[in-house]
């Protein structure tokens, strides 16, 4: 094992399956498909944060540290994930969460966070949030507890290292000639492209960017990906430019749903009976369909696309994504019934 000399604690189900998605293969007409379900890592319903936990929580009772901090979307999946990893591990957690629009009660991740025990202090401003983790640190810090930091998405060297390892899984499955992931904080496309170098696996890591511009993304998963081979020891360096991102589908931003998002959502489901989330793999699994339907990818090529999650915040969604098949089927029950 790659990451084997480093502490890790026991959080996911591992390793996850892959799956063919046959019936989504012929309907886009392209390379052949394959999922690798690390929505079914657990830790509250799965997703691509739990195995970034399991380094870093390693780290924090390392550190003897006996309260979670961490920071994100309302409906932050890594937010959700920590919650239930400081349960797990019986420390405490706070959560510092952008004020969502519109109020109403929680629903989603926001809502697991709540039945998790985590704390939650509501920011304000996004662009603030990661000063706003650090001040709530401090204050814990000045109160005699011992905090620890989880970075925004769990991405620094230690998270990295949890999709080093998923690499190792990947390659011990297989032979794929590209890897399609959602791609935000970086750090889940850092450990896949790192893995691949340690092991010498040729294989493409595609990150479809969620909401960055491509320069800045490559960038951020060079600069993480190094920092991880700097735990491991490893003499190597991850250059910006070898680093594959695709940044042609951020839509309208982080959090919104387009047609794009919606159709893929609703095209995995009703192909596959897989589920997505709104927010990332919707995107991500959107961008690729259009990629394939490009051409972009040989016929003969293995296509592995990492279901990194998310799903509880499909119900934080209803409103936009619920109705399809109201629109579709308009029949009302009683009618079915009379025939
Ligand atoms: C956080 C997240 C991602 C993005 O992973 P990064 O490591 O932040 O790039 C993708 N999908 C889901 C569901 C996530 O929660």
């Amino acid at each position: 094992m790659l990451t084997g000399a480093l502490p890790r604690v026991n959080l996911a189900h591992l390793p996850t399956p892959i799956e063919p998605l046959k019936r989504l293969g012929a309907e886009l007409g392209g390379p052949r498909l394959y999922v690798k379900r690390d929505d079914l890592t657990g830790l509250a319903t799965g997703g691509n944060k739990a195995r970034k936990l399991e380094f870093l929580l390693a780290d924090a009772l390392a550190q003897g540290a006996d309260t979670v901090v961490t920071c994100g979307a309302a409906q932050s999946n890594q937010a959700r994930q920590a919650a239930a990893a400081a349960a797990r591990l019986g420390l405490g957690c706070v959560l510092v969460l952008l004020r969502p629009a519109g109020g109403g009660p929680p629903q989603g991740n926001w809502l697991l966070d709540e039945l998790l025990g985590a704390e939650i202090r509501w920011a304000e401003d996004w662009t603030r949030l990661g000063a706003a983790a650090e001040a709530v640190a401090e204050e814990l810090r000045e109160a005699g507890r011992k905090p620890y930091l989880v970075p925004y998405g769990a991405s620094n060297g230690y998270g990295v290292l949890g999709y080093v390892a998923a690499l190792e899984e990947i390659a011990a499955a297989g032979r794929f000639g590209h890897i399609v992931v959602a791609s935000s904080s970086g750090g889940t496309q850092a450990g896949l492209v790192l893995g691949a170098r340690l092991l010498g696996y040729p294989v493409r890591v595609l990150g479809i960017s969620i909401d960055s511009g491509a320069a800045e993304l490559q960038a951020t998963v060079a600069e993480l990906a190094n920092e991880a081979a700097a735990l491991l020891g490893a003499n190597l360096s991850v250059r910006p430019a070898e680093v594959a991102v695709n940044a042609d589908y951020l839509g309208g931003g982080y959090g919104v749903v387009g047609e794009r998002e919606r159709e893929a959502i609703l095209l995995a489901a009703r192909t596959e009976g897989l589920v997505l989330d709104p927010v990332y793999t919707g995107r991500a699994l959107g961008g690729l369909a259009d990629l394939i339907r490009r051409g972009a990818f040989p016929r003969e090529e293995s296509v592995l696309f990492v279901h990194t999650g998310g799903i509880p915040a499909l119900f934080a969604y209803a409103e936009l994504l619920g109705g399809a098949q109201a629109a579709g089927n308009p029949r009302p029950v009683s009618s079915v019934l009379l025939e």
